[in-house]
């Protein structure tokens, strides 16, 4: 992303403020700070007023901030609340901060060290909502990172087989996502076998794979920042008819799902399309999340794709879709794609096969 990117969107996040009656933001989201200055530290506060925005940071970032941003860069040596006092030590001004990202300690800090001209008010979802719709070069990273994610795939698959430990082979992919050239996974990776894989978000345990066990694998890389999200279905040995009528099942929702997705539509008309085929295959009560959510910098993103989402879905927003099933005692079967919506339907950024994989 060129520098003139990252001004351009501080510009746009400025007229939102000036709409809002805000002087300036304090953004404190690791992600939201990337997306507005580029810089990738872990310990930031992005103080973006009206044509000026100060980057504030602590000593060990001094040498990254100088590379990555071209934003005014403030190095304090103490809490950058402090730093922070000292920036708008003379200024008059309604700030907005992040209330959904900050913690009640930082938010009392904040208050306590500010001057008195400084009035906060707390905002929420400014720049997640500029960053919902996704600039063509952040749309091919997307379509990097997934590229990657399945490659990880594709290079561990020869090496699921009965014995060996869910915790092994969630390390074999990460080590794989890295070897291509992903920084480190999006979220960790969730392997679930056998009556395990009931659980949607199961960790991966010392549990051993066995014979005719179903075998969830959700994986994503980041990849120059930007998260992939994919989940597959593996079976080791011949999966009966139970296991065939639930994986067509799901397959099925997750086509109509993606077939609903278009620039226009409601983010829950696409979930009402995928809970559509699983209430007539009788497998409404299996369902327990709702079919998607948006992700991007980080790896859950507005849009949620859930029941009573009214966001309307724009060309450029990226989200999941993964219909899913799950039997307590039985086993869970989720097939999910990494997508971008476009002007008539959606570009699937997951290369892999839907198929279930039979080992
Ligand atoms: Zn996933
Ligand atoms: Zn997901």
């Amino acid at each position: 992303v060129k520098n003139r990117e990252y001004s351009a969107r501080r510009r746009l996040l400025a007229a939102d403020l000036a709409g809002q009656e805000l002087g300036g933001m304090l953004v404190s989201s690791t992600a939201n700070i990337r997306y507005l200055s580029g810089f990738t530290g872990s310990n930031a506060l992005l103080l973006v007023l009206d044509g000026q925005t100060v980057l504030l940071t602590d000593p060990r970032y001094r040498i990254q901030a100088a590379e990555e941003t071209d934003c005014k860069v403030g190095v304090a040596e103490g809490p950058l609340v402090g730093a922070l006092a000292k920036v708008i030590r003379r200024r008059k001004l309604r700030l907005g901060f992040e209330k959904t990202r900050i913690t009640f300690e930082a938010w009392q800090a904040l208050k306590e060290s500010l001057p008195p001209g400084i009035s906060l008010a707390p905002v929420a979802g400014l720049v997640e909502d500029r960053r919902l719709v996704k600039s063509e070069e952040e749309v091919e990273r997307m379509r990097r990172s997934a590229i990657t994610n399945s490659r990880a795939l594709a290079q561990t698959v020869h090496r699921i087989r009965p014995g060996i430990r869910e915790s092994d082979l969630a390390a074999e992919l990460e080590y794989r996502m890295r070897r291509l050239g992903a920084q480190k996974p999006a979220f960790d990776t969730i392997i679930a076998s056998g009556a395990r894989s009931a659980l949607p978000h199961a960790h991966p345990t010392s549990k051993t794979l066995s014979n005719n066990e179903l075998v969830l694998i959700d994986m994503g890389a980041s990849l120059d920042g930007y998260a992939s999200d994919m989940t597959r279905m593996v079976f080791l040995g011949r999966p009966g008819p139970k296991i065939r009528r639930l994986y067509d099942a799901v397959l099925e929702a997750q086509l109509a799902a993606l077939a609903a997705v278009r620039e226009g539509v409601m983010a829950e008309a696409v979930d009402r399309a995928a809970r559509k085929v699983l209430r007539t295959a009788g497998l409404e009560k299996a369902v327990v999340h709702s079919t998607g959510h948006g992700l991007g910098l980080e790896i859950h993103e507005p849009p949620r794709l859930g029941r009573r989402e009214r966001t309307l879905l724009r060309a450029g927003m990226a989200i999941t879709v993964e219909p899913g099933v799950y039997l307590q005692g039985f086993g869970g079967i989720r097939i999910e794609d990494t997508v971008v919506v476009t002007g008539n339907g959606c570009e699937v950024l997951t290369p892999t096969s839907k198929e279930l994989i039979v080992l």
